[in-house]
Order: C-alpha cells, then structure tokens, then sequence
C-alpha cells in the first residue's frame, strides 16, 4: 500500500490567513514549518490515486505530488486533460474537508466520491456541491459501508449451550476505482458531530464523522486514517489494533489549549477532538499498538507545528511521532 501525505493541518491551515498565534507567525517567519489542511492520497491501483478528502488547498497539493500530475500515464498517448486521480473518499462533511471538491470541476469524467450518508446529504443539500457542479462535471456518489465492531455479548441468564455464537462480522471494504484487487475502505464511527452548517439537518447518528480503514487485500497490509476522534470506541481500538499504520487527531496537545489560545471556551473534548495528552489523551493509547502512530490535522496552536518543540521529543520516547506534508509511506 502505497500513501502520499498530502497535509497535515487542521482548519485554518498553518499559518491561518487571519491568526497571529506564535504558531501562525513562525510559520510566517520559517515557510518549512507551513502545513496544508490534513490530506492523504492512496494508490489504488496503476497510477490510479484516491483522496482522502478534498481541502481547500487540493490544487497546491495536487502540484506538490508529482505521482497526481496529469500525464503519469505512459498510454495516454495525446490526451492531455488525463489524470491519475480516480476519486475522493471523505471522513466527514467539514468546510475544510469538503470545500477541494469545487476545486475539481475541470474533471473530464466526472468525479467519484465516497461518504457516509449523512456526508453526502450534508455536501449535496447544505453546500450544494452537486448543484454548484453539475454544469461543469458530474459527481458520483457512492455510500461508504460502516463497521461497528464485534457485537457486544449477550447475557440471557440460561444455561451455556455448546451451540457456538455468531462469529465476529467483518464488514466487507468497499473497492476503490476499478480494480477490486487494489484498495477496499470502510468507515469506523468516531463521532456524531456535525458540521455548523449543517446543524438541524439529517439524522443524529455516528457516522457524520468517521475514521477510514484502508485494507490491500493483495497484502494484507491496513491502515486506519482518523483525523478526528471524539471518543476511543471499542470498535476503533479493534481497528487500530490490526492496523500497521494509524493517523490519529492530533488537533490539540492538551485538552485546554483551544482554551488558552483564547479563541474559544471550550476544551478540546468539548470541540470532538481528544487531545494528546492527559487522562483522557491518545498518546498512551496509541504506545500500545503495534503499527506505526502517526498525528495529524495540528492545531496551529498545537505547539508541534514548531519542529524544535520540546514536545517532538515526548512523542519520540513514546514510540510516536507528528506527520509531515508530503511523506510518503509505503505498508
Ligand atoms: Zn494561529
């Protein structure tokens, strides 16, 4: 499995066009420390790639990534408008997540995307992607399957029988453009939030924002892909378990940084993004896995957008580390 990290900043980008943080002004001051709004590519096949959401910064990291320029392909003879980029899969209907679509609408054969159903509405009927579109390109939704999990056991009171239970469900992936050989994705619920725009519409469930778990059935190798995360669940500590690479949240540093950034009164927690740190933080959840652990989607107030942070070297003895625009990992 071959991925591309394309971005790894959270809304607003770093430096953000209306913050003066000390994180926004050193990246100001040192343009190395500048990172996009977090982003994957996946190959899913021979120079085929999907993203993993659209930013608003997609066409910057469509040029950054010369594996996703046009003419890639040694068939494509005269055809100039070609493109190795077969479609985007989004974890979440979020501007900064959603708004790269627009950005697409020169896609000669139309754009494949993949959501959950609440995503696609929210993108359909709260921005109006489709509509905004449809003259220029054609979108084609397709649903994201959810796994929620082994089912909790059932306790009825009687006796034990010999009569094995229902073996653990796997929900089958999803195949990824054309090949059903190349890479199979599905949706592990992490949180019921909402984006603003789209608050009092669709259904309250758990899959307005998901994590992703890539699977190369060809390999076997996985990787799971959350750059939000309001809540640990039984089900995503099942899918980082098997995981060999894990992208987690890594908005926040502490649960009251937001807070005393001052641009907010609500805690990380409070805002759907565990922190780092803390008793209720990611990073001693995360040392116990066996994959590699990598935080993406920084805050520019998380004080790793600073690559000299001391906090660098916490993540190192922990085994863990922060992502970087344009690495490239191959499982
Ligand atoms: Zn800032």
């Amino acid at each position: 499995m071959l991925l591309q990290v394309l971005g790894t900043a959270a809304g607003g980008g770093l430096p953000q066009w209306n913050c003066a943080c000390p994180g926004c002004t050193g990246a100001r001051a040192h343009p190395a420390r500048r990172r996009r709004h977090a982003a994957l590519a996946v190959r899913t096949g021979e120079d085929r790639w999907y993203l993993v959401n659209a930013t608003p910064d997609l066409g910057d990291q469509i040029e950054a990534t010369p594996a996703l320029h046009p003419g890639a392909r040694s068939d494509v003879g005269s055809d100039i408008r070609h493109t190795p980029l077969a479609g985007v899969v989004l974890t979440d209907a979020e501007l900064d997540h959603t708004l790269g679509l627009a950005r697409l609408r020169e896609a000669r054969d139309g754009v494949d995307v993949v959501a959950t159903p609440p995503v696609r509405d929210a993108v359909r009927e709260g921005l109006r992607l489709d509509a905004l579109l449809e003259p220029y390109t054609a979108v084609r939704w397709r649903e994201l399957p959810v796994d929620r999990g082994p089912s909790p056991a059932v306790d009825r009171g009687s006796p034990p029988t010999l009569a094995p239970g229902p073996s653990p469900t796997v929900t089958p992936g999803l195949p990824l453009g054309e090949d059903a050989a190349g890479i199979h994705v599905v949706a592990v619920p992490v949180s019921a939030k909402r984006p603003r725009y789209a608050a009092g519409t669709g259904p309250d469930t758990d899959t307005w924002s998901v994590a992703l778990r890539l699977t190369e059935p060809a390999t076997g190798r996985t990787a799971l892909y959350a750059p939000a995360l309001a809540v640990w669940s039984d089900a995503f500590e099942a899918a980082a378990r098997a995981a060999d690479c894990v992208f987690v949240d890594g908005t926040f540093w502490d649960d009251d940084e937001p807070v005393r950034a001052g641009f907010t009164t609500r805690t990380a927690t409070a805002m759907g993004h565990l922190p780092i740190t803390g008793p209720t933080g990611t990073a001693h959840r995360l040392t116990g896995l066996p994959g590699r652990c990598l935080y993406t989607h920084l805050n520019n107030t998380n004080p790793l957008g600073d690559p000299h942070a001391e906090q660098h070297k916490s993540l190192a003895e922990w085994g863990l580390e922060a992502a970087t625009d344009g690495m490239v990992i191959e499982l």
